[in-house]
């Protein structure tokens, strides 16, 4: 097991650092009021301690046994897509309390959750063994264990579905983390290498989202005959 701060760390500096990235960039272009931080700081909270949810046990064993057994969580391990489970039901009730919005909430359960994996797969790597699968497969599995054999030992096929079980699990903790930091406001934008219509920048501008705003200003409209044509804020013109 590796220790809780590096759980926290790998989380937050790596699975995260996207949208840190584009934090720190509206930050120093546009500047952010002072909410912004308080929220960035709210979910990096929320990142922190369910990156650690699976080893919490180690807290109340410490207090009343002195030990630092921290796998069982009663009948349950705690390492345990079913135990991690608890990050997102416990997170997206919380978003709903904050958001009032069911697809932010789920968001945000969802940030909770890849959080929760990502011990997992820290775990994983780290010769931990893992009960992903409890209560419909009680032994313990440590995934990165199957890749790390000699080729000449094991069959091919084996060889090489192993291998992309492991780049699915990870692909889907860190797709989790940006899509869902994404859509609550935290991510980096694409622009295109070369644009193709000289309004291609105003509909950036209408598409943009940085920080859980989006820029007004410029955006296009379509004419009757199918041409682009660029428009003010019309919302800003009526008034
Ligand atoms: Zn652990």
């Amino acid at each position: 097991m590796p220790y809780p701060v590096v759980h926290l760390m790998f989380f937050v500096f790596c699975l995260s650092s996207p949208a840190l990235y584009g934090f720190a960039k509206t930050a120093r272009l546009e500047g952010v009021h002072w909410t912004d931080w308080w929220y960035l700081m709210l979910l990096l909270a929320i990142g922190g301690f369910c990156s650690l949810l699976p080893d919490i046990p180690a807290v109340w064993n410490n207090l009343l046994y002195g030990t630092m057994e921290h796998t069982m969580a009663g009948p349950v391990p705690t390492h345990s897509l079913l135990f991690c489970s608890l990050a997102f039901i416990g997170v997206a009730f919380l978003g709903q309390l904050l958001y009032r919005n069911r697809d932010k909430a789920i968001a945000l359960g969802t940030f909770a959750e890849a959080a929760a994996l990502s011990h997992l797969l820290l775990d994983d790597v780290a010769d931990g063994a893992i009960t992903y699968f409890y209560p419909f497969y009680n032994e313990s599995m440590n995934l990165f264990s199957y890749v790390d054999v000699d080729l000449a030992d094991v069959n091919f096929m084996y060889y090489n579905l192993a291998g992309i079980v492991i780049v699915v699990f990870i692909s889907c903790v860190m797709l989790m983390t940006l899509v869902s930091l994404n859509y609550l406001g935290f991510g980096i934008q694409y622009r295109p290498f070369k644009a193709k219509r000289p309004d291609a920048e105003s509909e950036y501008d209408k598409y943009s989202v940085t920080s859980g705003s989006t820029r007004k200003g410029m955006y296009t409209s379509e004419t009757e005959h199918g041409m682009k044509v660029i428009e003010a804020d019309s919302a800003e013109k009526r008034q």
